[in-house]
Parts: structure tokens; C-alpha cells; sequence
């Protein structure tokens, strides 16, 4: 495997995905709270608002998760490293930098362009 230090990638996927899962809950249990209480001091277009932010917050964690998920999952299976659309070796600054990428750069820049 072309990864300089796996273990250490695949720990901080591990423990990106327990602070994401945490950071779900949270904001699920923000909202339930909310909810609970309909008639409290913050005026409607407030409530909006901050149901907009969790939401969008909410989102943002649950993309990130299914990406950290992803990366742990090709650990698993050992492809973890490696390109999903050319199947070369991702660059490995570029996993330490981003240890959830699924493409190596050119791919990516591909992609964007
Ligand atoms: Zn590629």
C-alpha cells in the first residue's frame, strides 16, 4: 500500500466518525428540544433561522460521515489509496491532507473542470 501510515489515517477516520455521529445526535436532540417547545421566547423568524442552520449543519455532518464511512470501508476491503475512477495510487500528502478522497488529484481536477 502506497499509504505512509494507514493505521494513523484509518484511526483518525475512526474517530472522525464517533465526533460526526456525536455531532448527529446532537443536533437532533437540539431540534427535539425545540420541537418540545413551541411557545418559547424566540420569535418566528429566529426559530427559522436556527432550524435552517441545524439543518444545514445537520447536512454537512452527515456528508462528511458517509465520506469518512466510505474511506473506512475500503479499508476493509484494501482499496483504501486508490483511485476509484483511474485505480492508481492516490498521492499519500494528499490522503494525509484529506484522508477521505476518493480520487486522486488529477481525477478530481478532472472532475471540477
Ligand atoms: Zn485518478
Amino acid at each position: 500500500m502506497a499509504v505512509r501510515r494507514p493505521e494513523v489515517l484509518r484511526s483518525f477516520l475512526e474517530s472522525e466518525r464517533a465526533r460526526l455521529q456525536v455531532e448527529i445526535a446532537q443536533i437532533d436532540a437540539d431540534g427535539a428540544t425545540n420541537l418540545g417547545y413551541g411557545n418559547h421566547m424566540a420569535d418566528d423568524a429566529t426559530e427559522a433561522f436556527e432550524q435552517a442552520k441545524d439543518l444545514a449543519l445537520r447536512q454537512n455532518a452527515e456528508r462528511l460521515l458517509l465520506q469518512v464511512e466510505g474511506a473506512l470501508d475500503r479499508f476493509e476491503h484494501g482499496s483504501y489509496g486508490t483511485c476509484e475512477r483511474c485505480e492508481t495510487e492516490i498521492d499519500p500528502a494528499r490522503l494525509e491532507a484529506l484522508p477521505y478522497a476518493t480520487l486522486c488529484l488529477r481525477c478530481q481536477q478532472r472532475l471540477n473542470t
